[in-house]
């Protein structure tokens, strides 16, 4: 057990330091080619078979393994972990983010949370799995991939389309991002487990107007129209709408705290949570945040079209009660078109393997709790859930209570406590021996 928490401290290293920066951009994404390998040569150095294949463009690689279990008439359970990470700049950090540094306690480097770590701690338990020849009480599917940070179009979604095969027999899935412990109150800590993700629905806008001089009379300029409607959803507050998943944190939260949330305010009420409620107040409604602007090539020029994009992201149950009202404020002269459409995923917090990840976080923390959530953002789950698989986030680690842990995924002087990935790495073997 040492070995593999020991060693996953030195594999959340060594991962950080293969710089797989996802520009979003094929012709500058590197290294995921060179990571997958890695991995794989971890996972075949202690007999695993592998599958190494490369999603719709050549570099971006992916690794899958299997472990057989003791019922094979069980589905098999999934876990994943993406090998990419957001880009970093060198001059901001304190550390090279592609250092992988261990001081002061912490893993420092750009994907020490998000999500190296993960990848590290699941290549720890089954190596040792495989080595002490530990079987599972059913299947396992290891699976490592490119692209989470750009939409997994050269990831999990091509694999979805292209592989199902790599995800046969597969009924449950764990992957980014919950598991990890937040304080809430005064001493209670809970442990986050993933049940849903808002979707995202990237659209693009343009408008077409009458192209002319800038120095006359116009009446059907493109970009004032188009700006007009961009002003107008950007400001827009879509309802508050209180989902069954955030109904079920809530409910748990106030059973731990004994405080309940009051309905009227909800917003403060979120807003006790410290820097939690930065993801947990996103999950309270829609959103649509502008992000890109896109009209004209001369000052004297009315462009004939004027574009923009918005970032909308949107709850489980809502996509079209939000669209309808996104069309209404846009009105008739806005065409829309989807850049990135992937919808929102759902699933309940209860059955045995909620149950098993309860049982293996309080093995390691006798009198902790776990809580589902929601996330604002999306991961791999979009694309998995498509198979028909049950998707959670469980990448377990405890961390220390005044840590703001959320402010890392994407941040500058990323970094993860070495406890919590030892931590993790023990709930993980019990978890995987168990569910
Ligand atoms: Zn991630």
């Amino acid at each position: 057990m040492n070995l593999a928490q020991d060693e996953a401290v030195e594999l959340t290293s060594e991962l950080i330091r293969i710089d797989t920066s996802n520009t979003g951009e094929l012709e500058t994404t590197v290294g995921e080619r060179a990571a997958a390998e890695y991995v794989r040569g971890k996972l075949e150095e202690v007999g695993y078979e592998t599958v190494y294949v490369e999603s719709g463009a050549p570099g971006r690689g992916n690794v899958f393994a299997r472990l057989a279990g003791a019922d094979p008439s069980r589905g098999a359970l999934l876990i994943h972990g993406h090998l990419d990470v957001v880009p970093a700049d060198p001059t901001e950090w304190s550390v090279h983010p592609f250092s992988g540094a261990v001081q002061d306690g912490y893993i420092w480097g750009r994907g020490a949370v998000d999500m190296k770590d993960m990848v590290a701690m699941t290549l720890a338990v089954a190596r040792r799995f495989k080595r002490d020849g530990i079987v599972p009480p059913r299947d396992l599917v290891f699976a490592f991939l490119a692209d989470e940070e750009a939409g997994g179009h050269y990831g999990s979604q091509w694999l979805v389309e292209h592989r199902p095969d790599l995800f046969d027999g597969v009924t449950e899935a764990v992957g980014e991002v919950g598991g990890f412990s937040v304080t809430l109150g005064e001493d209670v800590r809970a442990y986050t487990i993933e049940i849903a993700e808002k979707g995202i629905a990237w659209m693009r806008l343009r408008v077409r107007g009458r192209a002319g001089h800038g120095s006359m009379l116009h009446d059907d300029n493109a970009v004032t129209k188009l700006a007009a409607a961009v002003a107008r959803l950007g400001a827009h507050e879509f309802p508050l709408v209180i989902t069954d998943s955030v109904r079920a944190f809530f409910d748990s939260v106030a059973s731990l705290t004994g405080v309940a949330f009051d309905e009227d305010d909800l917003p403060g009420a979120v807003a006790k949570l410290g820097p939690f409620s930065r993801v947990v107040g996103a999950t309270l409604r829609d959103t649509a945040n502008p992000t890109m602007l896109n009209a004209g090539y001369k000052a004297n020029v009315i462009p004939s079209v004027a574009e923009a994009v918005v970032d909308c992201r949107v709850l489980p149950g809502r996509e079209e009660a939000f669209l309808r009202e996104v069309d209404e404020i846009l009105g008739p002269d806005v065409e829309r078109e989807w850049v990135s459409r992937l919808p929102a995923v759902e699933t309940t917090f209860d059955g045995d393997l909620v149950a098993a990840m309860t049982a293996a976080v309080r093995a390691e923390d006798a009198g902790a709790r776990t809580i589902p959530y929601v996330l604002s953002g999306g991961t791999d789950a979009k694309a998995i859930h498509t198979l028909g698989i049950r998707c959670f986030g469980f990448a377990p680690l405890q961390l220390p209570p005044d840590l703001d842990f959320t402010a890392l995924f994407h941040g500058v002087d990323e970094r993860v406590p070495v406890d919590a990935v030892r931590f993790g790495t023990r709930v993980l073997d019990r978890f995987l021996r168990n569910c």
